[in-house]
C-alpha cells in the first residue's frame, strides 16, 4: 500500500470530494426513486401522492431527519425527498436505541 501518497492526496481532495457530492449531475425523478430505494437509512418509502399526500420516507431505526425523534418526513417528489436525504443524521433518541438494542447500555 502506498500510504504516503494517499495521505498527502487526503488533506487536498477533501475539497475535491465535496464539490464531487454537491454537484450532482441532472437526476430525474425516476432516479431520484431509485436512489431512494437503494437507500440503506430509508425502512419505507410510501407513496401517497396519489391520494394528495405526499412521498412519505420512513427512516429506519437509529436515524433521524431534522430533529431528535423524527424518523418520518414528506416530500412532494423523490428528487426532493433525495436532497432532503443529505439532511439525516443518526438518532440516538430511546426509541431508536431500545430498536438497536443500544438501550441498556446507555442506561447503566
Ligand atoms: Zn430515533
Amino acid at each position: 500500500m502506498k500510504k504516503t501518497t494517499t495521505a498527502k492526496k487526503a488533506g487536498v481532495s477533501k475539497k475535491a470530494s465535496a464539490r464531487k457530492a454537491a454537484a450532482p449531475k441532472k437526476v430525474t425523478e425516476r432516479q431520484a426513486y431509485a436512489y431512494l430505494r437503494k437507500d440503506k437509512r430509508i425502512e419505507v418509502i410510501d407513496d401517497e401522492r396519489r391520494v394528495g399526500n405526499s412521498l412519505i420516507i420512513n427512516l429506519k431505526d437509529g436515524f433521524r431527519f431534522n430533529d431528535e425523534g423524527e424518523h418520518i418526513f414528506g416530500e412532494d417528489s423523490a428528487l426532493e425527498a433525495w436532497e432532503s436525504m443529505k439532511r439525516v443524521q443518526p438518532c440516538g433518541c430511546d426509541d431508536c436505541l431500545k430498536a438497536l438494542g443500544k438501550l441498556e447500555a446507555v442506561a447503566v
